[in-house]
C-alpha cells in the first residue's frame, strides 16, 4: 500500500493535527507562505520517520513511532506560522468507526459534548444530528460520563473533511503563531550574553524574519565561558528561528581605545556606535536587511532615547528594537517561556559589565559624543581589523 493512502485504511491511523492561521494568507502570498511553512516544519522534524498529508487549511503528520508523538509536537510547538496542534485519530468517513474512534477517546468520568464540523458536503446529516448520534453512543458505553453541552470537562472533536476522512481528537494545544520563518526577509541580531537580546531575536523571527547573530567579545576581559553562553543562547533561539550564522567580533582593541581615549562618561554611548558601525558592515555582508537589539526605552542609562539617537545615526539600514515598550518582567517572562533565562542569567560577564563607567551619561548630545569620539584617530583600523578577525559559528 502506497504510504499515502494511510489515512484511508480501514482503520484508525493516529495523527497530529497543524493548524495555520489564515491571517497572513492574503492573495499571491499564500502559497509563498505555505511552501515556507512546510519546509520549515520538515526541517523541524528531519530526525523523524512520518507522513505528511495536506488538507484545506489544516496539515496532518501519521504513521510516526508512537514513542515519537511528544517530542513531534514539542518541535511542532517551536514552528512560526504554526497556531494550534491537536492529537487524535483519522479515519474513513463512515459512522461506525467514527462512533468507535469517539468512544476509544472518551475519558471514563465527568462530563462531555460531541461538537462536529463537517466540511465534506457529500455527507446530508446535520451537524448537530450527527453530534447526537455520536455522543448517545459514547453515554451509552460509558456509565461514568454525563453530558453537558455547556459545562462540558471534554469536548470531543469530529471533523468531518473533504476527501472522505474524519478526523477525531480532544482539546488544542496553542503554537506560537506568528510568520514562518523566511518570509520576512533576514535581520542580525545584537546578541549579549543579557536577558533582553535573545527575546528580541525570537520576536523577530517570530515575525518571519530568519536571524544571523553578532556578539562582541572582549577576550581576555571577558571569558570563554562568556562565549560559550552566547552560543548557547543562540542555540536556544534557533529552536525557533532555524539556522543561525553566529559572528564573533573580537572587540577588545576597540575597547581598549575608547577607554583610554574617550571621557569615560560616554564609554558605553561611544562604543555602541562602533558595535553598530560593525553590525552594519556584517549586515550589508550578510544580505540582512535590518539590525535587531534588544534594546527597550529607559531601562538603563544607554537605553534613553538621546542614547538611543547616538547609535541610531550612525546605521543606515533599520535598526528593529521589538522589546522597545516592554517592561524588563514582560521580557523575563518570554525569556522563561521561551527557554533563555536559565541561560541568560549566567554569571559571565559580556563586554559591557566589564569597562562600566561609574557615571555614564544618560542624555549624551550627539555633536558632543561625535567630537569626543574624534579622539579615536584610527577608528578605521580599528574597525577593519575588528571584521578581518571576526569568527563564523554556523547554528
Ligand atoms: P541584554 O540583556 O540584551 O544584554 P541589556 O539590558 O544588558 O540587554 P545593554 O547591555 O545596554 O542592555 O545592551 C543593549 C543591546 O545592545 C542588547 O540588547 C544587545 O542587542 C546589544 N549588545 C550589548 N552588548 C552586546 C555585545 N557584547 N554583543 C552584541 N550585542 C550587544
Ligand atoms: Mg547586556
Amino acid at each position: 500500500m502506497n504510504k499515502k493512502d494511510t489515512l484511508n485504511n480501514g482503520g484508525k491511523t493516529r495523527i497530529i493535527i497543524i493548524r495555520y492561521g489564515e491571517v497572513f494568507l492574503k492573495g499571491n502570498n499564500k502559497d509563498f507562505f505555505l511552501s515556507l511553512l512546510v519546509k520549515n516544519i520538515k526541517s523541524a522534524l528531519k530526525e523523524f520517520d512520518y507522513v505528511f498529508h495536506k488538507l484545506q487549511a489544516r496539515y496532518l503528520i501519521s504513521d510516526y513511532a508512537d514513542d515519537a508523538e511528544t517530542e513531534i509536537l514539542y518541535r511542532l510547538k517551536k514552528v512560526f506560522g504554526i497556531y494550534s496542534l491537536s492529537t487524535g485519530y483519522a479515519v474513513k468517513t463512515d459512522m461506525d468507526l467514527i462512533r468507535e474512534t469517539a468512544l476509544s477517546l472518551a475519558p471514563d468520568i465527568g462530563s462531555f459534548r460531541v461538537t462536529v464540523n463537517r466540511v465534506d458536503s457529500t455527507v446530508k446529516q446535520r451537524s448537530t444530528d450527527i453530534a447526537a448520534d455520536i455522543g448517545g453512543f459514547v453515554f451509552s458505553n460509558k456509565s461514568g460520563l454525563s453530558v453537558d453541552l455547556f459545562n462540558f470537562d471534554t469536548e470531543i472533536n469530529v471533523d468531518i473533511r473533504e476527501n472522505g476522512t474524519t478526523l477525531v481528537f480532544i482539546g488544542r494545544i496553542l503554537a506560537q503563531g506568528g510568520l514562518p520563518v523566511g518570509s520576512s526577509g533576514n535581520g542580525l541580531l545584537m546578541l549579549s550574553g543579557g536577558i533582553d537580546s535573545p527575546v528580541a531575536g525570537y520576536m523577530m523571527a517570530k515575525r518571519g524574519m530568519r536571524i544571523c547573530a553578532v556578539h562582541f567579545h572582549s577576550a581576555p576581559y571577558t571569558s570563554e565561558q562568556a562565549k560559550e553562553k552566547v552560543v548557547d543562547l543562540a542555540k536556544i533561539v534557533s529552536q525557533y528561528a532555524g539556522h543561525i550564522r553566529l559572528y564573533v567580533v573580537p572587540f577588545t582593541e576597540i575597547q581598549l581605545a575608547i577607554h583610554e581615549k574617550c571621557p569615560s562618561e560616554f564609554m558605553i554611548t561611544i562604543m555602541r556606535r562602533f558595535m553598530m558601525r560593525i553590525s552594519e558592515r556584517l549586515a550589508r555582508e550578510s544580505d540582512c536587511g535590518a539590525i535587531i537589539t534588544g534594546e527597550s526605552l529607559g531601562q538603563v542609562a544607554s537605553q534613553t532615547l538621546q542614547s538611543i539617537n547616538c547609535t541610531n545615526t550612525v546605521a543606515q539600514i533599520p535598526v528593529l528594537r521589538p522589546l522597545i515598550g516592554f517592561d524588563k518582567s514582560e521580557i523575563i517572562d518570554v525569556a522563561r517561556r521561551i527557554g533563555s533565562f536559565e541561560t541568560s542569567i549566567l554569571p559571565y560577564e559580556d563586554c559591557c559589565t566589564i569597562f562600566l563607567p561609574k557615571s555614564p551619561a544618560t542624555k549624551p548630545k550627539l555633536e558632543v559624543v561625535e567630537r569626543a569620539e574624534l579622539a579615536i584617530q584610527n577608528a578605521a583600523e580599528l574597525i577593519e581589523a575588528a571584521v578581518t578577525g571576526v569568527e563564523i559559528i554556523k547554528i
